[in-house]
């Protein structure tokens, strides 16, 4: 689990989901199931708790994962046509 804090967070997670091209599929509005390229489905909820945006994976990386860089980028696209 990281949160997110600038933007440039955003955009380097963005840029690292287009490289790695991980399957993301929206379940509900803040949960994505992102399948990796070993084929393991991850569970990611993007969430805002005491004001900060946070991030969280249950995949057993430590650091910010690429399932978390494929939610966030499909996050922030619905959540900028949502108008949140
Ligand atoms: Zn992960």
């Amino acid at each position: 689990m990281f949160i997110l804090r600038n933007k440039a967070q955003i955009t380097n997670a963005i840029n690292n989901a287009k490289a790695l091209h991980p399957k993301v599929k929206m379940v509900e509005f803040s949960e994505y199931a992102v399948t990796g390229s070993t084929g393991n489905t991850s569970t990611v909820l993007c969430y805002r708790a005491n004001g900060e945006c946070v991030v969280d994976c249950n995949c057993p990386s430590r650091v910010p994962c690429k399932h978390n860089a494929a939610a966030i980028a499909l996050h922030v696209h619905v959540a900028a046509r949502r108008g949140h």
